[in-house]
């Protein structure tokens, strides 16, 4: 079942306009309309699977963000980006917090708690869907399962690639400032609906990744979003692999027979060109109260 939003999440408006329709190439096969606010450009899934249904949208085993499973090609190259990238993430972390306990909320598998706990940290996750709370039982990773119950307050949060997915992000990041210390920072990484790779592949950009992504954000509107959190954002940085992964994915999505090499191509545009305009593929934005 779906839903259809009547105003928009961040301002409350009610006019507005179709942006893109894109398809679910990781599960269902349907269109979604992505609609923009004609008012502050939020763009945003429209209608969308209701609460009820939303799971369902998860159910691959292609879903390798929450499940370890699958060996392609691409599954390949994401696992080796990925081990890059956390440690990348963890680096970036130190550079702005000395903190001791640490939270990822909407951790997944749990693969950047995994590192980090080695790393002197205490760690927890939050991750809402009940099988994969079993991969992280079995994998013997700390997590919360209600993140509303208890006062118990967290140095750094990390949210990677997690509020776009979220039905009501707002509020989850107002939940997520009651759970961060006074001096604590938060970490929240989102595709970049500005990019060269969005403009270029258009309906086929996989940062769209529809209806999973129900936000689609620009720094505009996620500046929006942020002000209405209370949050002030300290830094916008880029995350320079996320455009190989998202460029490779795509080039799948229209049936490219040299995707591995056209990805590289796309790549190194988009980053070149975000150089100058600070619009990379997907930015990492660090948040204090
Ligand atoms: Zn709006």
């Amino acid at each position: 079942m779906y839903e259809r939003l009547r105003n928009c999440p961040i301002c409350k408006n009610t006019g507005f306009q179709k942006y893109l329709v894109c398809k679910d190439h990781s599960v269902s096969n349907e269109s979604f309309t992505l609609t923009k606010c004609s008012e502050c450009e939020l763009v945003f899934t429209n209608p969308r699977p209701n609460k009820k249904s939303l799971p369902e949208y998860y159910q691959s085993e292609d879903y390798i963000s929450h499940t370890d499973k699958g060996n392609n090609l691409i599954n390949l190259i994401y696992k080796c980006v990925r081990r890059y990238t956390i440690r990348k993430k963890f680096k970036l972390l130190r550079k702005y917090s000395s903190g001791k306990k640490l939270l990822d909320y909407g951790c997944g598998t749990g693969d950047f708690l995994n590192y980090v706990s080695r790393k002197n940290l205490q760690t927890f996750g939050y991750e809402p869907s009940k099988v994969v709370q079993e991969i992280l039982k079995i994998k013997k990773i700390n997590f919360v399962t209600n993140l509303k119950a208890g006062k118990a307050q967290y140095d750094i949060i990390t949210a990677w690639h997690v509020i776009e997915h979220v039905p009501k992000p707002k509020k989850a990041i107002k939940l997520l400032r009651k759970k961060l210390t006074d001096s604590g920072t938060l970490f929240i990484a989102v595709p970049n609906i500005k990019s060269f790779d969005a403009d270029y592949y258009q309906e086929n950009w996989a940062g769209y990744d529809v209806p999973r992504h129900l936000y689609h954000f620009s720094r505009e509107s996620f500046g929006r979003l942020i002000k209405k959190t209370k949050f002030k954002i300290i830094d916008t940085l880029p995350m320079k692999f996320d455009s190989y992964y998202a460029s490779l994915l795509s080039e799948k999505y229209v049936n490219s027979k040299i995707y591995f090499f056209k990805a590289l191509k796309i790549r190194k545009i988009s980053n070149k060109k975000a150089k100058k305009t600070g619009e990379f593929s997907s930015l990492i934005y660090v948040l204090k109260k």
